[in-house]
């Protein structure tokens, strides 16, 4: 365990451990000597602060960085970083040009893309990855319509409107690896390959893993794998110890004394069975506190877990401190950072969720910083 954090602001504060990030990014690159590591930083890199993230991650080695829309891969640009920034989940309409023209490389699921990249594209041929559909009817062009793609692909290729310069899929159930659904995702990326080099195109970045197949499938690596949820310490498939990197913290903002049967919150939804002491966070649902882990959820106030009582409001969350008249002011941990402190993957549990909907729900009212 880290050592607990000094916490030197008293507001509502998300905190990005950047030596974590980094000692995670490591750990996966040691999983998959064979392949580069695309490192990605989407929905602000899991809510750690995807600028930060990819600069810690391309200092420990990662070459490139992932995101979904080419919104957020020009915010990074903005924020100078030069790295390769692949971007695969765009409307036709999206601003391709805007793309081309800082160099940010385009995943393409469809002939409609393809057509709207290519009439995109000035300058230089565009950069491009074809993103097949290895199982799960979500992104990626469905394996019927692949073999058109890949030859759409090829002749705009030779006309210099493109460069194909990556094949990608992306697998259903990497996350319990003996699903039998990951052997026909291997399968049928494989074949996905084959049809585009029988095509004629030569992509240099063939890549199916995500974090979870990193961490367990060697036959996944292929030349390139893309890994988020790992750099940020969530591990999926539950076979590797990686490092948590993000700490929440937050002030009480007053502490009551209350007789028993006091009634707390919204709808009066718990009632003190014993004279106590509530303290007040604010932080509510509205800033990522899942309202259904209301009754299981916990804080760490003063090296002790706390629970949280009644119904979760927007803004605000009720503490039962017991015995201990703490005083306002005094930094609860929601999750993360100290020891003992509750985890996010706690949190999920309590919520009924995964550890990545929790990261990245935290929201906007809450300080960001790097430590
Ligand atoms: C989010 C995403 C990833 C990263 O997945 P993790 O499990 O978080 O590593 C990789 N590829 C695609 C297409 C994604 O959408």
């Amino acid at each position: 365990m880290a050592p607990a954090p000094t916490v030197t602001t008293t507001k509502p504060t998300l905190s990005t451990d950047l030596a974590a990030v980094a000692a995670n990014t490591r750990t996966l690159m040691a999983h998959a000597p064979t392949a580069v590591l695309m490192a990605v930083v989407k929905a602000d890199g899991f809510g750690h602060g995807a600028a930060d993230v990819a600069r810690t991650a391309l200092a420990a080695g990662a070459t490139r960085l992932g995101v979904t829309s080419v919104d957020e891969a020009l915010a990074l640009r903005a924020a100078g970083i030069g790295a390769p920034i692949l971007s695969w989940l765009n409307p036709v309409d999206a601003d391709f040009a805007a793309a081309a023209h800082q160099h940010v490389d385009l995943a393409v699921p469809s002939r409609a893309h393809l057509d709207a990249v290519i009439a995109a594209a000035s300058g230089g041929p565009a950069r491009v990855h074809l993103h097949l559909d290895v199982g799960l009817a979500r992104d990626g062009a469905p394996p019927a319509e692949w073999a058109q793609l890949c030859r759409a692909a090829r002749l705009a290729e030779q006309r210099g409107l493109i460069r194909v310069d990556g094949v990608m899929g992306h697998l259903a159930c990497a996350d319990v690896p003996g699903d039998p659904s990951n052997a026909t995702g291997r399968t049928r990326f494989a074949w996905g390959v084959e049809v585009a080099r029988a095509t004629g195109l030569r992509p240099v970045h063939r890549h199916l893993a995500a974090t979870a197949a990193t961490l367990t499938d060697p036959r996944t690596h292929h030349t390139l794998v893309r890994a988020g949820a790992g750099l940020y310490g969530i591990d999926p498939s539950g076979t590797v110890r990686l490092r948590p990197a993000l700490t929440l913290t937050a002030p009480l903002v007053t502490v009551r004394r209350v007789r028993a049967g006091t009634p707390v919150g919204y709808g009066h939804a718990w009632t003190a069975p014993a004279a106590t002491h509530l303290g007040l966070l604010p932080l509510g649902y509205a800033d990522g506190l899942p309202r259904a882990a209301a009754g299981r959820a916990e804080v760490l106030v003063r090296g002790r877990r706390r629970r949280v009582v009644g119904r979760f409001s927007m803004d605000q969350i009720v503490v039962d401190l017991g015995d201990d008249a703490v005083e306002p002011g005094e930094v609860a941990t929601v999750f993360g950072g100290a020891d003992g402190a509750p985890t996010a993957a706690e949190w999920a549990r309590w919520a009924g969720t995964i550890e990545h909907e929790i990261v990245t729900g935290i929201g906007p009212r809450v300080t960001r910083r790097t430590r």
